[in-house]
């Protein structure tokens, strides 16, 4: 019998499945398909800067809380399982491609200058100095504004997922794939045990954690998680020496450089349903715009394309809390675009209130059935 039974076995899920492990709990996680397979490993990684603040949002709490955390994450993943997830500090441009963009900028901006976060004002020398691919720039109109957020932080999503796995199962938890689950059996104010195609799996407490997929599962237990999928496509380039070496926004696109010279180029927000297929227009689109921007790309390989779904929710917060009418089932669903950053701190305040202990950040506005 375990104590925690997850049912979804993505960065959220293997992520709280780990912090109640390393508390003592006997954790078991239920994953349809391949454990972090879907968005989690699909993602581009970045985390955004951020530190713990009481006086911000619930949301901002969650980030900054988050943000400090991965740091430590990240050590302790790499001591405990030898893998290294990745996590590099390797600083962000965010570039306004016209005049129409200056105001969005200063939108995007604006959190980190509330958090006193460094954030410069970009010139012709610095793009030059911080990305070298970008040299000109400023001057040829290809880029009309900027800031350095020199503390953003990326990390490797499949290594993280792959990470996560193997630091859950050092410490025992009970990892079961191609395992959809398909019914929750209900007793009173309780769910009992989920039913699999593999059988029926019981524990004392259980939590949904299944990204974009969380409605459906959410309705049979009757209770309404307004979460659909968004899709985002990624193409992988290797430019066989580093190009890029940073995060660099620009507009509603944006490279992630990885430290052995890889480019991601991404991303797109489509609501196609559940549907994970790349196309060719907008592969095509995210090619024109990296080579558009850094025309050194131009002979790159495209080793990759992919598409993960994002889980959004409609009002924009992570459902995190416990299911109204059931006393031991919680719901951990809905990060859209910043389940990686902030999967940290959703584990340890889930952990909290799954335990019944005070939370960190006040969840009352993540409640579920709100
Ligand atoms: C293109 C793209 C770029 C992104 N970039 C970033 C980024 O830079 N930074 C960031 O923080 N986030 C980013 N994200 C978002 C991030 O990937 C997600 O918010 C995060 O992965 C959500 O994690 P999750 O565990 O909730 O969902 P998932 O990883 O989707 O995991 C849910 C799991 O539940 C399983 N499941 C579903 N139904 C069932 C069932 N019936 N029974 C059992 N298991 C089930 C699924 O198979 C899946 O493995 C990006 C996403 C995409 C697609």
């Amino acid at each position: 019998m375990h104590d925690v039974l997850l049912v979804g076995g993505g960065a959220v899920g293997l992520s709280i499945a780990l912090e109640l492990a390393r508390r003592g709990k006997r954790v078991h996680v239920v994953e349809r398909g391949v454990l972090g397979g879907e968005s989690s490993w699909a993602g581009a990684g970045i985390v955004p800067p951020g530190r713990f603040d009481k006086q911000d949002s619930p949301l901002v709490q969650l980030g900054g809380l988050s943000a400090e955390m991965h740091v430590e994450l990240a050590e302790r993943l790499r001591r405990d399982t030898g893998i290294d997830n990745g996590y590099r500090v390797t600083g962000a441009l965010y570039l306004a491609p016209n005049k129409e963009h200056r105001a969005h900028l200063e939108e995007e901006v604006a959190p980190f200058r509330a958090q006193n976060q460094i954030c410069r004002t970009l010139d012709g020398a610095a793009l030059n100095n911080i990305e070298p691919a970008l040299a000109g720039a400023l001057d040829d109109g290809r880029v009309a504004a900027g800031y350095h957020i020199p503390q953003e932080a990326q990390l490797r999503n499949p290594r993280h997922v792959r990470a996560l796995v193997a630091a859950c199962a050092k410490l025992g938890v009970t990892l079961t794939e191609n395992a959809p689950v398909e019914e929750w059996i209900v007793a009173g104010d309780r769910v009992r045990e989920v039913r699999t195609v593999q059988g029926s799996f019981a524990a004392e407490q259980f939590c949904l954690s299944t990204g974009a997929w969380s409605r459906q599962l959410g309705e049979q237990l009757g209770v309404r998680l307004a979460v659909k999928p968004i899709r985002g496509q990624i193409a992988l380039l290797n430019p066989q020496s580093a190009v890029i070496r940073g995060i660099v926004y620009y507009g509603p696109r944006y490279f992630v450089g990885r430290d052995d010279g890889r480019v991601l180029v991404g991303s797109t927000l489509e609501d196609v349903g559940f549907d994970r297929r790349t196309t060719a227009s907008v592969i095509r689109e995210l090619l024109d715009f990296a080579v558009g921007l850094a025309p050194q790309l131009a002979s790159a390989d495209v080793e990759k394309t992919w598409a993960g779904l994002r889980p959004h929710s409609a009002d924009g917060l992570p459902y995190l809390g416990r299911v109204p009418h059931l006393t031991n089932t919680f719901v951990a669903a809905g990060h859209y675009r910043w389940g990686l950053a902030l999967s940290p701190a959703t584990a340890l305040t889930m952990t909290q209130l799954m335990l019944g202990e005070p939370t960190a950040v006040d969840m009352s506005v993540f409640r579920v059935g709100r």
